[in-house]
C-alpha cells in the first residue's frame, strides 16, 4: 500500500476481521451476528459485512434502516437485522430491500404491516424484549399478549425473539444472569401463545464471551470482531488482533524561534528553539480537542502540545522529523503501540467511542482483502 493516500487514513485489516470472526465462533459454538453499526464502528460496514460474511457469519446487524440499505445496495444478501428503531415511513424501504425489523410496539408493527401489505409482501421481525436494559423492548410481563397479537397480524413474519445486556461488561454476572433468567421466562410465555421463532438470541461481545449461558441461537459481536476488548473487565484472548490503525503524515516541520506560541491560545510557547511539526489530524476528524494526546513518530512517543485545532495538531519533533514522515494514532510502529484502549483511556471514554467516532472524511484503506489463505 503505496504511497500513502492522503493527509491522513485508517488502515483496516480485513485478515484481522476473518480472524476475529472465526475465533468467536469458535469460542461460543454459535452462528454468527457481525454487527456493523455506525459505518462498522468506524471500520467500514460494506467491507466489515463481507469480510464476516466471508469468515463465516450468518447474519448481519445494523442500529438503522439507512445501515441496512448501504448494505444491500453494496450487493450484500445475508440476513440483515435493524436491532434499533425503525419509523413507519422507513418502511416501505427496509421491507423492499428485505431487512428483519426488531419488534417492540404495535403501532410501529401495524405500519410495517400496512406497509408489507402494499407491497404484497410479509415482514421479518424480531422481538425485542426489554429484560432490564430500559431502552427499547417490551417487558417480560407483556411478552405473552404482544406474541398472541403479532400472531394475529398475517404480514408479519416473526423470525426472530431477543433481549440486549446493560452489564455483561462487568465483572460481576449477577445482572446478566438475571436478565437472561427473565428472558427464559418471556420466552417461555411467548411459547405458550403459540410464537415459536427460529431465532432466539441475547449475547453481545462480552456475554458471548464469557457467559455461556447467554449464547441461545445466535451471538451479536460488534466490538470484538474488531478485535477491541469489551472493557478492562472483560479483556479478548490473545488469538484476536486489532483490525485498524489510524495514521497520518506530517504536513508541516520547522523551527521555531524561542516565545513562539503554538496553536490557538498560545497555551505552548517555545522555551528556545524547537522544531514543531503539524499532524493533518483535528478534532474534525475525531482527535479529541480536550484531551492529553499522544501519537507515534520514527518509533518513539510524542505528547501533542497546545490545542488540537480542527484540522492539525502539534508536536514537538525529534530531530530530523520532515514532511511526509508517518505518524501512528492508533496502532503500531517499530517497538511501540498505541491502542484504541489507550486513547480512550486518555480521553476518559470507551474504545467504542474512539473508533466509532473517526470522521467520515478520513479515508479508510483496506488490507488483506484477499479471501484466500487467512
Ligand atoms: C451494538 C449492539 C450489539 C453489539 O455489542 P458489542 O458490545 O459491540 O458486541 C449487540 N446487540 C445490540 C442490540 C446492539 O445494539
Amino acid at each position: 500500500m503505496n504511497p500513502p493516500p492522503e493527509l491522513t487514513w485508517v488502515e483496516v485489516d480485513l485478515a484481522a476481521i476473518r480472524n476475529n470472526v472465526r475465533e468467536l465462533m469458535r469460542i461460543a459454538g454459535r452462528p454468527l451476528m457481525a454487527v456493523v453499526k455506525a459505518n462498522g464502528y468506524g471500520h467500514g460496514a460494506v467491507a466489515v459485512a463481507q469480510a464476516a460474511l466471508q469468515a463465516g457469519a450468518s447474519w448481519v446487524g445494523v442500529a438503522r434502516c439507512s445501515e441496512g440499505l448501504e448494505l444491500r445496495r453494496a450487493g450484500i444478501t445475508a440476513p440483515i437485522l435493524v436491532l434499533g428503531a425503525t419509523p413507519s415511513a422507513e418502511a416501505e424501504a427496509a421491507i423492499s430491500s428485505q431487512l428483519s425489523l426488531a419488534l417492540y410496539d404495535r403501532g410501529l408493527g401495524e405500519a410495517y404491516a400496512r406497509q408489507a401489505a402494499a407491497l404484497g409482501r410479509r415482514v421479518s421481525v424480531h422481538i425485542k424484549v426489554d429484560t432490564g436494559m430500559g431502552r427499547l423492548g417490551i417487558l417480560p410481563q407483556e411478552t405473552a399478549s404482544f406474541g398472541k397479537w403479532a400472531l394475529e397480524v398475517p404480514e408479519l413474519f416473526i423470525e426472530g425473539v431477543f433481549t440486549h445486556f446493560a452489564r455483561a461488561d462487568e465483572s460481576d454476572p449477577g445482572p446478566t444472569l438475571a436478565q437472561i433468567a427473565r428472558f427464559r421466562e418471556a420466552l417461555e410465555a411467548l411459547q405458550a401463545s403459540g410464537v415459536q421463532p427460529r431465532w432466539t438470541h441475547a449475547a453481545n461481545s462480552a456475554a458471548m464471551l464469557r457467559i455461556p449461558e447467554a449464547r441461545f441461537d445466535l451471538c451479536r459481536a460488534g466490538i470484538a470482531l474488531y478485535g477491541l476488548s469489551p472493557s478492562r473487565e472483560v479483556p479478548l484472548p490473545s488469538s484476536f488482533r486489532p483490525a485498524l490503525a489510524w495514521k497520518a503524515c506530517l504536513a508541516s516541520s520547522k523551527d521555531l524561534p524561542a516565545g513562539w506560541g503554538v496553536s490557538y491560545g498560545g497555551e505552548y510557547v517555545t522555551a528556545g528553539i524547537e522544531t514543531i511539526g503539524a499532524i493533518p489530524v483535528g478534532y474534525a476528524d475525531g482527535w479529541r480537542r480536550s484531551a492529553p494526546n499522544q501519537i507515534l513518530m520514527d518509533g518513539q512517543r510524542l505528547e501533542v502540545i497546545g490545542r488540537v485545532c480542527m484540522d492539525y495538531c502539534l508536536v514537538r519533533l525529534p530531530a530530523g522529523g520532515a514532511i511526509g514522515d508517518e505518524v501512528v494514532l492508533i496502532g503500531r510502529q517499530g517497538d511501540e503501540r498505541i491502542l484504541a484502549e489507550d486513547v480512550a483511556l486518555r480521553w476518559g471514554t470507551i474504545n467504542y467511542e474512539v473508533v466509532t467516532g473517526i470522521a467520515a472524511r478520513v479515508p479508510r484503506v483496506y488490507l488483506g482483502a484477499d479471501s484466500l489463505g487467512s
